[in-house]
């Protein structure tokens, strides 16, 4: 069912001989809309507009909206809009949160790296990019690793020099070994 209210709140009723004044009811959108229409002859445009009373899919009526898919008024409760919606993802796919829109602004040469690596999935690609800021792996810091060693040579009285070349050799290192092959060194060492 639809009805036309007013901005105000204003309603339109019923002006049958015998009838008792009610707000009149249209059975489809097609009818509220020509009501409208003739309403809109003798008054200024957007006076009044078209409010669902019903779901017309489940006859609810929690927060009822009239939205148009593929140019067709549907009339859907708010249980069903989200029914709706989460059924455009592609079946079984689980969903992957919320969405909300980014704008970022990069320099030229950065976007196009960007999308290099994003390779037409720019979503998935920042998705990715949180994760990986996320792993306990990015916490990995080679100045952090550099004080460890320095605090361990100290503490067993490693005299500068030997903490030098201690430091100029770990450092070497980091350019050719990844964080992971180096915890495999160490877990597969017998230290
Ligand atoms: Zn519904």
């Amino acid at each position: 069912m639809f009805v036309l209210r007013g901005l105000d709140g204003k309603i339109v009723t019923s002006t049958e001989w015998g009838k008792e004044e009610k707000e009149e009811q249209y059975e489809t959108y097609e009818q509220a809309q020509h009501a409208l229409q003739e309403i809109e002859k003798s008054l200024p445009k957007g006076m009044f507009r078209i409010v669902a009373l019903d779901c017309e899919r489940c006859g609810g009526n929690n927060d009822v909206t009239v939205f148009h898919v593929n140019d067709e008024p549907k009339a859907f409760c708010q249980n069903c809009r989200v029914d709706l919606f989460a059924r455009k993802n592609p079946v079984g796919r689980p969903s992957v949160g919320i969405t909300k829109k980014v704008s970022l602004t990069l320099p030229e040469n950065e976007w196009t790296w960007f999308e290099e690596k994003a390779n037409g999935n720019r979503s998935q690609f920042l998705r990715h990019l949180v994760w990986e800021a996320q792993s306990p792996e990015n916490e990995w810091n080679n100045y952090a690793c550099l004080g460890y060693a320095i605090a361990g040579a100290k503490k067993l009285g490693y005299d500068e020099e030997k903490i030098q070349e201690l430091v100029r050799a770990i450092y070497g290192e980091f350019d050719w070994k990844s964080v992971p092959v180096a915890e495999k060194i160490y877990t597969e060492s017998d230290y």
